[in-house]
């Protein structure tokens, strides 16, 4: 058994520092145990007291019956790590670490949390700042949570991993109200040695897990979590996470724009995309998302009927759906005509969706007829009932139709109660009918249950020690970064430096008809700010306008430049940027986006972690904005797509061969040209270790 297993489902369980006074805090977890019907060993342990309910009390870990499968220590700070010692030398396999006090706090606090760590050994911890866990598939608590104290809890097939004790408390309590059921529910707290990846990896292979919502701060392992999401993804279990941190406004001060354009929030989306890990976009979608996987079923597309018997409610929720991108398409022939002559009106009236059946609502054969036909019909993936004030008088009749009709179809079918009525949506999700009280969350729910396919793990990069040997630290100058990008296949603009206004202007002969002519300076990042870019000179302006950059420079007191950049000048296209960053929690990302000098402005990116396959640089041009001008926007050429795609992949395996040296890269602007003439890269910049 492993220690996270031990924890979930112990045989036996010591609670160091247990109260026999019920009412206080210390007094809860031995009555939660017993309360829920607890059939193992409990062990408490108190010094000052015989007996605890009416069970014996042992005065230290020293002198328990055996070593206990786990330990919830409720002593405060100063004495918990002399506890979780001595359960560790008792050969313990996980304590939980209730107290606060720790790294949360301060310093001192970050030093006590090293030490309980420390003091651990090789026993596991959960905590410490948690509330512990709840298991109700076995009726198992090992909490000290008032959530607990709420009348009746269901057990289901959704496990919570929670960083937050409170958030977890309020999901239990605000489940339970809506009649949704849990498997396991484990708060990690200040995750001094067990992380939430920990939990989610032992909870994708649980049998009584079918889907995961995770409350998550911020991830200490990516690695483990990736894993773990792809675990899943195969195993058709969703995980659904609520992330908090969004308003962060995440941008670094970073030499490239990339920095900036990539805040840290949304990389975690890229995270999440690229693992099938479906993002909750409000705290509600937490828990209203998974509540409808755990029904097991998928949309296979994105096509709903509505079925309402009141027409606002029926066209909020149609509204909904639009906004997020869920089609409401009117029935087909045959539907129309089913519904047609089961409801006894004129096809042309009932050939629309939502498919109002105002009077026949009240009429459960006919309603159940409706649903039936909407059910069987092609044309849909999935059915919405909305539930009016009508039915508040008969919610078992509306339940038993949804219910019979499920029964007999695979298709997702969900309710939309519309007047407020908690009693009405807990007896729908308590039977098995997702059901939900507001038209946005049914909206975010459709979307989630849209079927997804996760395309194989992309190949790991394949590092090149030699690639940037020899070259300094700091940026590289326009030149040699291109150099770099052109080694995997990006390909650049013709040029050649210059060392004078001589050479220069010699290379713009060699070049012939209308050249750019840039500064070539590792110092400077962003050369048109010191006025170091000319584009469309003829060889003869050359000369002069490499005095005038030089002079510039001298005035702005820059140091002297490497040279100058003579290079063929690119028309048309579309100039998008294309970086390279290092995140500092998880790791190396890959940016495009609409380029130019407007490109923080827009904020139009797209982001993955790398590695990515070629399925990832389709998709990064597809979410973008400027996929519609890429595409050839009114009339204009239809841009190289495939030769975009081709030059992300290959600046992608030019940073994985890089590897940990190159800190950031970046192509600003990389033009794409009208389709068949591929991409040119006019500018470049790596950052260098
Ligand atoms: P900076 O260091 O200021 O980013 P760039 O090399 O990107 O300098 O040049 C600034 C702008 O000049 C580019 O965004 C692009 O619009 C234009 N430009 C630069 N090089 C070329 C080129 N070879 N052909 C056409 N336009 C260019
Ligand atoms: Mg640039």
């Amino acid at each position: 058994m492993s220690a996270v297993a031990a924890l979930l489902r112990p045989r036996s369980v010591a609670i160091i520092g247990a109260s026999a006074d019920a009412s206080k805090m210390t007094g809860r977890p031995v009555g939660y145990l017993q309360k829920y019907g607890f059939t193992g060993e409990i062990w408490p342990v108190n010094p000052r007291a015989e007996a605890i309910a009416d069970l014996r009390c042992y005065p230290d870990v020293a002198s328990l019956p055996g070593a206990p499968d786990a330990a919830i220590v409720l002593l405060g700070p100063d004495r918990a790590e002399a506890a979780v010692r001595d359960l560790a030398a008792r050969g313990c396999q996980a304590a939980i670490v209730l107290a606060s006090g720790y790294g949360e706090a301060n310093e001192d606090g970050a030093r006590r949390q090293q030490a309980l760590k420390e003091a651990a050994g090789s026993m596991r911890l959960l905590g410490p700042n948690t509330i512990g866990l709840v298991n109700l598939t076995d009726r198992m608590m090992l909490s000290a949570t008032g959530a607990l104290e709420v009348g009746e809890l269901p057990a289901g097939r959704i496990s919570v991993v929670s960083q937050s004790g409170g958030i977890l408390g309020s999901l239990l309590s605000r489940a339970a109200d809506r009649g949704i059921g849990f498997a396991k529910l484990v708060s990690t707290g200040n995750e001094a040695d067990l992380d939430s990846s920990d939990l989610i990896e032992h909870l994708v292979e649980d049998e009584a897990t079918d889907v995961i919502a995770v409350y998550m701060e911020g991830l200490r392992r990516p690695e483990v979590f990736k894993r773990a999401a792809r675990r899943a993804a195969e195993l058709g279990k969703p995980i659904v996470v609520y992330k908090v941190g969004r308003s962060d406004s995440g941008a670094r001060a970073a030499t490239s724009h990339t920095g900036a354009l990539a805040g840290a929030d949304r990389v975690y989306d890229a995270l999440f995309r690229q693992h099938g890990v479906i993002r909750a976009e409000t705290f509600t979608d937490l828990l209203d998302i998974p509540a409808a996987l755990a029904s097991g079923r998928r949309m296979e597309g994105e096509r709903v009927a509505i079925l309402t018997s009141t027409g606002g409610a029926g066209t909020l929720l149609a509204d909904n759906c639009g906004l997020a991108g869920i089609e409401v398409p009117a029935p087909d022939m045959d539907t129309t005509q089913a519904l047609a002559t089961l409801l006894n009106e004129d096809p042309a009236a009932i050939g629309r969706n939502p498919v109002d059946v105002t009077l026949a609502g009240l009429r459960p054969d006919l309603f159940r007829g409706a649903i039936t036909a909407l059910l069987e019909s092609p044309a849909y993936d999935a059915v919405v009932v909305v539930i009016g004030s009508s039915a508040l008088a008969t919610p078992d009749i509306v339940a038993g139709a949804i219910l019979e009709c499920q029964a007999r179809s695979t298709k997702p079918i969900l309710a939309y109660v519309s007047p407020h009525a908690p009693h009405l949506v807990r007896l729908l999700n308590g039977k098995g009918i997702p059901a939900f009280a507001t038209p946005e969350s049914c909206a975010s729910v459709l979307r989630a249950l849209h079927r997804r396919t996760l395309p194989p793990a992309p190949a790991p990069a394949v590092a090149d020690g030699a690639l940037l040997a020899g070259l300094p630290a700091g940026n590289l100058n326009e030149a040699e970064s291109k150099a770099i990008f052109a080694r995997f296949g990006v390909p650049v603009t013709r040029e050649h430096v210059a060392i004078d206004a001589v050479e220069a202007e010699t290379a713009a002969r060699a070049l012939g008809g209308e050249v750019v002519l840039k500064i070539l300076s590792r110092a400077i990042a962003h050369k048109s700010d010191l006025g170091g870019v000319k584009v469309g000179l003829t060889a003869e302006q050359v000369p002069g306008a490499c005095a005038t950059m030089l002079e510039r420079l001298r005035a702005a007191g820059a140091p002297a430049p490497e040279g100058f950049l003579v290079q063929e000048r690119i028309r048309g296209g579309v100039e998008m940027i294309l970086g390279f960053h290092r995140d500092p929690q998880l790791g190396p990302v890959i940016l495009l986006g609409s380029g130019g000098v407007a490109a923080e402005v827009f904020q139009d990116t797209a982001l993955r972690l790398l590695p990515i396959g070629r399925a990832d640089a389709e998709a990064m041009v597809e979410e973008l904005k400027a996929a519609t001008l890429l595409r050839g926007y009114r009339g204009a050429a239809p841009a190289d797509i495939p030769a975009l795609v081709d030059a992300v992949m290959a600046f992608a395996a030019m940073a994985g061969a890089a590897g940990e040296r190159l800190l950031e890269a970046e192509i600003n602007p990389l033009f794409v040209l009208p389709e068949g003439q591929g991409v040119r890269a006019v500018d470049g910049l790596a950052v260098l270790q």
